[in-house]
């Protein structure tokens, strides 16, 4: 039989939009617990120099802010848990998740802080090989690193893209970067460091037939020229993706009005309030705009402040 807990605040996803709802929270004496999610810290795990996020005039890695953030919220008692939530019913006023350790958590109040995944191309042989783990990634600063000396592609060319080109370009003896239009989507300033960098070459009009390789993992990338059908071979180890993200919101679909992608929709724009009263969302998992580290802990703290507010109305 399952545990049945029940607890004034869960807030599901462990990124910066995450542990800023659990500091504000934990500090209003909500007692908030948290469960990690699939990647504890989020998608900043993945990133390797965090430079634009104010009080680090030095830097910081993405690891150690997450690390930082999660003893801050800690240091208030946020009951944090290495765990995810599997399933959700928010049909009633009191809000029914259960984690994938068989605990059912009744929850006053829910902050939805689960993120974005990376998306893939979606092509058999690419999934192949990531399953693998034989040459294939949508991260850069996880994986660059095993391709040192090493020539790599990567699909896309949107600023994660550029960013992760220009990473990889440090490492690899060439990057081959595939953009499908004519055009970056990137901002000028991110596609002209990879247009400037010499031992990054980018098709355009270009896109991925297969991924090849053999048993021991990837060793090119099949492409086609749109404009003039002409398939060419392009030989690497690494074949990296870097085409966007999907918010990670499918286990809210049946409750919480999402947009055509998946973005959760604010019910009242300026809020973190959804249609569900005493649900809120914070971070990634409603911003296909800004998408930032800071502007997660933003609306981290807006949801805290709202669902503070909630049970005050209720007269908690
Ligand atoms: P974007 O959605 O901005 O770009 C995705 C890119 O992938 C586009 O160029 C798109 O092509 C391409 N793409 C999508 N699907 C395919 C496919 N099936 N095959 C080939 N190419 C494909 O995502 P990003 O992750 O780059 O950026 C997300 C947000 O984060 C943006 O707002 C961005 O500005 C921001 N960001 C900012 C950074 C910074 O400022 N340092 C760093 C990283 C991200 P097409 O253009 O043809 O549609």
């Amino acid at each position: 039989m399952s545990k049945v807990e029940n607890v004034k605040c869960l807030i599901i996803g462990s990124g910066p939009a995450g542990y800023t709802a659990a500091i504000y929270a934990a500090r209003a004496d909500m007692h908030p617990v948290m469960y990690q999610g699939m990647q504890p810290g989020g998608q900043l795990t993945t990133t390797n120099e965090v430079e634009n996020f104010p009080g680090y005039p030095d830097g910081v890695t993405g690891p150690e802010m997450m690390i930082q953030l999660e003893a801050q919220a800690k240091r208030f008692e946020t009951d944090v848990r290495f765990g995810f939530i599997t399933k959700v019913d928010f049909s009633g006023d009191i809000h029914k998740c259960w984690a994938d350790d068989g605990t059912e958590i009744h929850a006053e109040t829910v902050i939805i802080s689960t993120g974005a995944s990376a998306k893939y191309l979606g092509l058999e042989s690419e999934q192949k090989y990531l399953e693998m783990g034989g040459g294939v990634s949508a991260c850069a600063v996880c994986d660059g690193f095993f391709y040192r000396g090493q020539e790599t592609v990567i699909v896309g060319a949107g600023d994660s893209a550029c960013e992760e080109a220009h990473y990889l370009s440090k490492l690899c003896t060439k990057v081959t970067m595939l953009v499908r239009k004519n055009e970056f989507r990137a901002s000028k300033i991110m596609a002209e460091r990879v247009q400037n960098t010499p031992n990054i070459e980018i098709l355009y009009n270009t896109n991925t037939v297969e991924v090849l390789g053999d048993d021991q993992g990837v060793t090119g990338a099949l492409v086609k020229n749109s404009e003039t059908g002409v398939e060419t071979t392009i030989p690497c180890t690494g074949f990296f993706v870097a085409i966007g993200h999907k918010p990670n919101t499918d286990i809210f679909k049946d409750y919480i009005n999402l947009d055509e992608v998946g973005y959760i929709k604010y019910e009242k724009p300026g809020t973190s309030l959804t249609n569900v009263p005493g649900v809120f969302v914070a971070g990634d998992a409603a911003d296909k705009t800004y998408r930032q580290a800071i502007t997660a802990a933003g609306t981290g703290c807006m949801a805290a402040l709202d669902a503070e507010r909630y049970l005050a109305a209720k007269g908690h």
